[in-house]
C-alpha cells in the first residue's frame, strides 16, 4: 500500500470522559506532522455514568467543531464522528445518532462484562472470548461504519492469546455487511503487546477474502500522539488494501 496516507481517524477530545485534548490542539499538532485528515470520535456510552447518550452535549460539540473546522479549512479536512460502545445493544440510540448525520460511527466493544450475568471473575482467556463474541454480534447487527479495535484485549492482557479464528469471523462479517475494520495502532505504544489491532496478518486475511478498505488511526486521547506510527503500519498493509474515511456516512477513498 502506498504511504501517501495522511489521515488519523479515531481521536478523543475533551468531549470524551478520558481526554482533555481540544480540537484545536489536534489541529496544531496534525499540521506540524503533515496529517491532513482528522476524524474526532468521542465516546458515546448508553447506560453508563460517563458520556451517556442522554447527557451528551451534541450541539455544543458540533458548534465548537464547526468553528475550528472553519478556522482550519485551508489546511485540514476535519470530520466529526463518534465511537459508540456496544451499539448493537442500543439500536434506538444508534438510529438517533445516525439521524444527526455524523461523518462516521465507530462501533466498539468496551464493557461486555456489564451485560452478562456472571458469577465472579473471568479468566483472561474467557474474557477475550466474551469480548470477541460481542464484537461479532456487533458487526452482525450492522448500522456502523467502522469496527473498532477488534482485539482490544491485546492492549491489556499481558498473557494475551490471539484468537485468529474469532477475529477472522468478525472480518468476514465486516466484508458481508460493508463495515470497514479499523487498524488501530494505539497498542503499539500502550500495553504489553506491541502489535496493531487487528494484526497486519489479519488485515492480509481480510484482503484475501475480498476486504478492500480500512481506516488507520492512533485512537489518541492526547494531541501528542496524533499521527504517530501510521506511515509505518500503512506501508506493511497489502497493496490491494486502501485507506478510506467517511463523510456523512459515505465511504471516501483516500489517495
Ligand atoms: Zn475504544
Ligand atoms: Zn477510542
Amino acid at each position: 500500500m502506498s504511504s501517501a496516507l495522511k489521515a488519523d481517524l479515531h481521536l478523543h477530545t475533551d468531549y470524551s470522559f478520558d481526554s482533555v485534548a481540544t480540537f484545536e490542539q489536534y489541529c496544531v499538532k496534525a499540521m506540524e506532522r503533515g496529517i491532513s485528515v482528522l476524524c474526532f470520535t468521542d465516546h458515546i456510552e448508553c447506560g453508563k455514568r460517563r458520556n451517556t447518550f442522554d447527557g451528551f452535549p451534541f450541539e455544543a460539540r458540533a458548534e465548537q467543531f464547526y468553528k475550528v473546522k472553519q478556522r482550519y479549512k485551508d489546511d485540514l479536512t476535519l470530520l466529526l464522528g463518534f465511537e459508540m460502545s456496544e451499539p448493537h445493544l442500543h439500536p434506538r440510540e444508534l438510529q438517533i445518532l445516525r439521524s444527526f448525520e455524523p461523518d462516521m460511527i465507530i462501533g466498539s466493544v468496551h464493557y461486555p462484562h456489564e451485560y452478562v450475568a456472571h458469577e465472579g471473575r473471568w479468566s483472561n482467556r474467557e474474557y477475550e472470548k466474551l469480548y470477541l463474541q460481542f464484537v461479532y454480534d456487533m458487526v452482525c447487527a450492522g448500522g456502523i461504519d467502522v469496527m473498532g479495535h477488534v482485539d482490544l484485549m491485546k492492549r491489556y492482557h499481558e498473557d494475551f492469546v490471539a484468537d485468529d479464528a474469532a477475529v477472522k469471523k468478525c472480518l468476514e462479517k465486516c466484508v458481508k455487511n460493508n463495515i470497514v475494520p479499523e487498524v488501530n495502532v494505539s497498542s503499539l505504544f500502550k500495553g504489553p503487546n506491541r502489535e496493531t489491532m487487528p494484526s497486519v496478518e489479519m488485515v492480509k486475511y481480510y484482503c484475501d477474502i475480498g476486504g478492500k478498505y480500512v481506516t488507520v488511526n492512533t485512537d489518541s486521547h492526547s494531541a501528542d500522539t496524533v499521527g504517530l506510527g501510521l506511515d509505518e503500519v500503512v506501508s506493511q498493509l497489502p497493496e490491494k488494501i486502501k485507506c478510506c474515511c467517511f463523510v456523512k456516512g459515505r465511504l471516501v477513498e483516500l489517495r
